[in-house]
């Protein structure tokens, strides 16, 4: 459902991205982990194209996002995004912000998509919040608002980066244990993340990046027993 092929990305001078090559089939689980500044947000975030790429090709859903041409802002409706930072309009209720894309985007009535919100806010176990404003909620609830938000458009993929990294210790499992429902829901998930738990339980594969290259993938078993290369074992003794 995902082709990344031969990928490189420069910001001015600075090259973000080298070669990079990836494949993801529907219903896979990915997690990507590596050192900060190793281009994993770049990464992802080149998926729903709020990143364009200078060299390279990819491919998401069928759609061509280096190909030019109007169709590929579309992409957005596939691919959900949930950032570390939650990104909820604060002026507008849980409810409001569930609505506004399927609204905009979708074209949904009023009706269709206060009934879709509810449903995902729900999902998330926290329909009762619905009325409430972003700042009256617990980070770990906003955060699962911003999923349930991503899912009101129903997409195909789901990105997230780093979504428990700016929660406080507690809340950390309500989170994962969302992202852990919608694994076994058979979404389609690229998670951003150093929960090397979360990691273990849910990826398929995971996938370590530094320095703008993908350095290794493989199972996680495999992964965390046999790290192929030595800055994956050193990187592996920092976070373990
Ligand atoms: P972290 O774990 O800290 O989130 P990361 O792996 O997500 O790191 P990126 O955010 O993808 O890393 O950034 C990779 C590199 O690209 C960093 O050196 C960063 O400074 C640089 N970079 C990111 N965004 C931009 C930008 N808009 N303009 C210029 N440089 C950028
Ligand atoms: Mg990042």
């Amino acid at each position: 459902i995902i082709r990344i092929e031969a990928v490189d990305k420069w910001f001015g001078h600075f090259q973000v991205l080298t070669d990079i090559n990836l494949q993801v089939r529907a219903g896979e689980r990915i997690v990507v982990c590596g050192p900060s500044g190793s281009g994993k947000s770049t990464l992802i975030r080149c998926i729903n194209r709020l990143e364009t790429v200078q060299k390279g090709r990819i491919v998401v859903d069928g759609i061509d996002l280096t190909a030019g041409g109007r169709n590929v802002d579309s992409v957005r409706q596939e691919v959900g995004m949930v950032f570390q930072q939650f990104n909820l309009f604060p002026h507008l209720t849980i409810l409001q912000n569930c609505m506004l894309a399927p609204m905009r985007s979708r074209r949904l009535s009023r009706q269709d998509a206060e009934a879709i919100a509810m449903k995902y806010l729900t999902r998330v176990r926290i329909p009762e919040q619905a009325q409430k404003y972003p700042s009256q909620l617990s980070g770990g609830q906003q955060q699962r608002v911003a999923i349930a938000r991503a899912l009101c458009m129903t997409p195909k993929i789901m990105l997230f980066d780093e979504p428990t990294s700016a929660l406080d210790p507690e809340m950390v499992k309500e989170v994962l244990d969302t992202m852990i429902g919608l694994a076994d829901d058979g979404m389609t998930m690229l998670c951003v993340t150093h929960e090397m738990g979360f990691a273990r339980s849910v990826a398929d594969r995971v996938i370590f990046m530094a320095d703008g290259r993908i350095v290794e993938q493989a199972p996680p078993q495999q992964f965390f027993s046999h790290p192929q290369h030595e800055i994956t074992r050193n990187f592996l003794g920092q976070i373990l």
